[in-house]
């Protein structure tokens, strides 16, 4: 048993405490395998753990991260065995369980899945929870019937990391995107992702009517709150919407007029409970479709001794894509 690097919530009177510090490896919780991690990457529930926004954080002590690329140190699980390559994301990891910011991590082998041979753990971890989040939204929408040939796709928080993998899924599969964004100055980076348009995201913060003119025939939305109202407002009829996020808001100020009216659907995105097939299934698509070049353009790198400091900025909106948490 040993001691490894690991950022810790603690909960004390005074609320809660964050530090980069060590921990035993006796205190890790059960599961089957254990796992050296070599990455992880900051999501939009990372920066609601470490800032204690709000309460994902169900045990404490707690280390934060839902995600991670590693390599299987011990297993007794029939499915890993020492050096095999795998990636887990949610499952509760960092909310109930202890985490991915740390060196070694303990889960149950049935949660992980086996890292893809054309990604680099880095390459895994700059996809993450929120680009397989993207990749299951792409696929929901798919299996609900949509395709390119309808017309335009709508994705809402573009330069967020959800937002910029599913423009570049998206246009991979032939689909003509709407980027709407809050920040006009990334219109240069969102187009070299594949949008063909961008809107200012202030044309859909604003309190929705029951219906309004049809603009796309899907839509991927990571804000929620009155966003989403909008967008659904604005959908084609017969379109559907994949709802993956909160941004802006866990409300929904919407009427029931698009779906009684146009026959839109409504399709919610859980990625942290999502059964292994699909899991599989995403992960498969995401190594087929995702251009390792706009991975690469919409990806910064820091260190396990740099997450709590930008664990704030990604609740700003001021994370531009994706970022991968390097720790060995
Ligand atoms: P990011 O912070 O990287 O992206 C969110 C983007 O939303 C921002 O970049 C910004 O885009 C936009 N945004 C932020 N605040 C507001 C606001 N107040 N109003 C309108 N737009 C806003 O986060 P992630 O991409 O990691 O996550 C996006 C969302 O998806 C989060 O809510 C997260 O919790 C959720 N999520 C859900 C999952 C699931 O399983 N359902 C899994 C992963 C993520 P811009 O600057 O372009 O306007």
């Amino acid at each position: 048993m040993g001691a490894f690097k690991a950022v810790v919530i603690e909960k004390g009177e005074d609320g809660q405490r964050v530090g980069l510090t060590t921990f035993d490896e006796a205190d890790l919780m059960e599961g089957d395998v254990t796992v050296r991690v070599t990455h992880s990457s900051l999501n939009y529930k990372d920066g609601l753990a470490i800032t204690g926004k709000l309460p994902v954080v169900r045990r404490f002590p707690m280390i934060p991260g839902i995600d991670f690329a590693g390599v299987v140190e011990q297993s007794s699980h029939p499915g890993w065995k020492p050096g095999d390559a795998v990636v887990l994301n949610g499952w509760g990891t960092g909310e109930t369980h202890l985490g991915a910011y740390a060196q070694k991590s303990r889960v149950k082998g049935d949660w992980l899945v086996a890292l893809p041979a054309n990604f680099t753990p880095h390459q895994a971890m700059a996809i993450g929870t929120a680009g397989y989040t993207a990749m299951l939204s792409v696929l929901a929408l798919e299996h609900h019937g949509l395709a390119s040939e309808r017309g335009p796709v709508l994705v809402t928080g573009a330069a967020g990391g959800v937002g910029s993998v599913a423009i570049a899924l998206l246009a991979a599969s032939g689909w003509q995107v709407i980027a709407s964004t809050g920040r006009p100055a990334e219109a240069e980076y969102l187009r070299g992702l594949g949008a063909a348009e961008i809107i200012d995201r202030a044309e859909l913060s604003k309190p929705a009517k029951p219906l309004a003119r049809e603009r796309w025939a899907a839509a991927i939305d990571t804000v929620g709150g009155a966003t989403l109202a909008n967008v659904l407002s604005m959908t084609r009829h017969g379109g559907a919407v994949a709802a993956c996020g909160n941004a802006g808001g866990m409300d929904l100020p919407a009427s029931v007029a698009p779906f009684i009216l146009r026959g839109i659907a409504l399709l919610g995105i859980d990625s942290v409970m999502t059964p292994l097939p699909l899991r599989r299934e995403a992960w498969n698509r995401l190594a087929r479709d995702l251009d390792p070049g706009k991975l690469a353009a919409m990806t910064t790198t820091i260190g396990l001794e740099d997450v709590i400091a930008k664990a704030p900025e990604i609740l700003s909106g001021q994370t531009r894509g994706r970022v991968v948490v390097a720790i060995q």
